[in-house]
């Protein structure tokens, strides 16, 4: 069986961690055997100066067919002062909401080679292992939104199933896990947030009675992420506070360069990015760290490709190279490609 990746290297580094990850996939597939089929496609700035618009007709056509979608990153200066309709950003919006990608899994890993470089202190933050689950099409940023007159307005809306299938997700991920979901809400205010307490309660005493369930005001989720990060395991959120929290919960990595994400609807492809953006500042260097690409890479292999042997490998090859190989962000002087050929030659020992 042949696995369909698009690959869309779209702005700034997005191209660099991209051809380090494809470098690394190349090695796996080649001591694998495995056979995969690549499609190259335009997104973002790239797309707007080739083709004139941020998410070119074919590249979603070919987004539709393939099995997973492996993006690097969009956006840039070049693009600033077009409206706000018409930017690279645009793109991904409309990509994530072709695929039906409801669900945004961001792992948050203190490593041991980075956490000198987290703003926590280390005897906080080493070993924090945290699973972010945020729902991704819902709430305050989709609902209804306008002005009246001199005031302005955002609806939120969630319904039952869409609260359902994201919590089921999570659930399932923290089975696989240590056992835990965190459900971040504010349930003393927002009558969205009391349904999303609501239907969780439910879901977790029905069917994962196995689950050890704890409910946060996200105002209080805030504060502990700082002061006990290492006491969560699955947290599982609404679109908005998903946003913050992650970004939050980033820094406690040492370095943005480090986090994966994976973006999962019910079917179809999943679409697999680093969390970082385009960098401008560093574009062009070869200084940036392919990390979150790579592992991105790895959640991929587990949750389209169902190669969860290869996923494994590939991780303990990321933390192997780590130990050897430091890129610029982590205070060293490795290169993109630098850091890449390190995990490539770890994962000949790790497979
Ligand atoms: P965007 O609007 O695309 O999110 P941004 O400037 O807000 O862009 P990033 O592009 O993620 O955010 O950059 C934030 C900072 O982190 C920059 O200083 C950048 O150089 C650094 N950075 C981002 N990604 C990496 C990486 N992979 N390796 C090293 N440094 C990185
Ligand atoms: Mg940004």
């Amino acid at each position: 069986m042949s696995h369909r990746i698009l690959l869309l290297p779209g702005d700034g580094i997005g191209a660099e961690v991209l051809e380090a990850g494809r470098h690394v996939l190349d090695q796996l597939a080649l001591a694998r055997g495995l056979s995969i089929n690549y499609e190259t496609g335009l997104i973002g700035g790239a797309a707007i100066d080739d083709m004139g618009e941020p998410l070119p007709a074919d590249v979603l056509e070919a987004a539709r067919r393939a099995d997973a979608v492996l993006l690097g990153a969009v956006g840039g200066p070049k693009w600033h002062d077009l409206p706000g309709n018409k930017r690279p950003e645009v793109g991904l919006l409309a990509l994530r909401s072709a695929l039906g990608v409801y669900a945004n899994l961001r792992p948050i890993i203190v490593r041991p080679g980075a956490v000198d470089r987290s703003p926590v202190k280390a005897e906080i933050a080493s070993g924090t292992d945290i699973l972010f689950v945020r729902e991704l099409t819902g709430g305050l940023y989709f609902g209804d939104k306008g002005t009246e007159g001199d005031s302005a307005y955002d609806i939120c809306r969630y319904s039952r199933h869409e609260i359902e299938r994201v919590v089921r997700m999570a659930a399932i991920a923290a089975r696989q896990r240590r056992g835990k979901l965190s459900l971040v809400d504010k349930a003393n205010v927002m009558e969205t947030s009391r349904l999303w307490r609501a239907v969780t309660q439910e879901i977790i005493s029905r069917d994962f009675p196995d689950i050890e369930l704890e409910i946060l005001l996200v105002d209080a989720a805030t504060m502990h992420l700082i002061t006990r990060p290492r006491d969560f395991d699955v947290i599982v959120t609404e679109n908005l506070f998903g946003d913050i929290l992650t970004d939050e919960a980033s820094v406690l990595t040492g370095s943005i360069g480090l986090i994966p994400s994976a973006s999962l609807g019910a079917s179809g492809a999943g679409l697999y990015e680093p969390v970082h953006g385009s960098a401008p500042d560093i574009a062009g260097q070869g200084k940036a760290n392919p990390i979150g690409m790579i592992e991105s890479i790895a959640m991929m292999l587990d949750h389209s490709l169902g190669l969860p042997t290869e996923a494994k490998a590939l991780r303990a090859a990321i933390g192997a190279a780590m130990a050897q190989c430091v890129t610029v962000d982590l205070g060293g002087t490795a290169s993109t490609m630098d850091m890449a050929r390190a995990i490539a030659d770890q994962l000949d020992r790790a497979l």
